[in-house]
C-alpha cells in the first residue's frame, strides 16, 4: 500500500475541492495508475512563490506520505479540447519546486494526478 500525499495551488483552492484529484486517486487512475493499491495521507495547499512547498512536504512526510503528488492544474490548464499543457497551467515555476521538493526532503513526486493531459508522459523524481 503506497501513501500518497497531494499538494494543489492556491490559485485554485477556492474554485477546485480537488473532487477529480481523489476520484482519480481511489480508482488508482490517471496520474494514480502507476500503484496497484494507494491511500491517502494527506493534502496541503502551496502558496506564492512556492518556497512553503518544502516545509508542507517534510510534515507531509512524518504523516506517513511515501510520495507526493502535485496536482495537474499546475502544470495544465482545461480547454475545449481537452487538459493541454502547451501554455503552462497555475504555476510557471512547478518543475523547479518539485525538484526543490525532491532534493530537500528525499521524498519521491510525482506531477500529475487527475485528467493528465494528453501525450503527457507522467513525470516522476524518483
Ligand atoms: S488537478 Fe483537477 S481536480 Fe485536482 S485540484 Fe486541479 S483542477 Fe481540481
Ligand atoms: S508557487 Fe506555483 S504551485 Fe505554489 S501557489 Fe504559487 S502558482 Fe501555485
Amino acid at each position: 500500500m503506497t501513501n500518497v500525499a497531494i499538494i494543489r495551488c492556491e490559485k485554485n483552492m477556492d474554485r477546485c475541492p480537488l473532487t477529480n484529484c481523489f476520484r482519480c486517486l481511489m480508482e488508482k487512475k490517471e496520474g494514480f495508475a502507476i500503484y496497484e493499491d494507494c491511500i491517502l495521507s494527506g493534502v496541503f495547499t502551496c502558496r506564492c512563490p512556492g518556497d512553503v512547498a518544502v516545509n508542507l512536504s517534510k510534515i507531509l512526510k512524518t504523516k506517513g506520505a511515501d510520495v507526493i503528488h502535485f496536482c495537474t492544474c499546475t502544470f495544465a490548464e482545461k480547454t475545449n479540447e481537452g487538459w493541454i499543457a502547451k501554455d503552462g497551467g497555475f504555476c510557471e515555476n512547478i518543475d523547479n519546486i518539485i525538484e526543490r521538493v525532491h532534493k530537500e526532503t528525499g521524498t519521491p513526486c510525482v506531477k500529475g494526478t487527475a485528467h493528465l493531459p494528453k501525450d503527457y508522459t507522467i513525470k516522476t523524481w524518483d
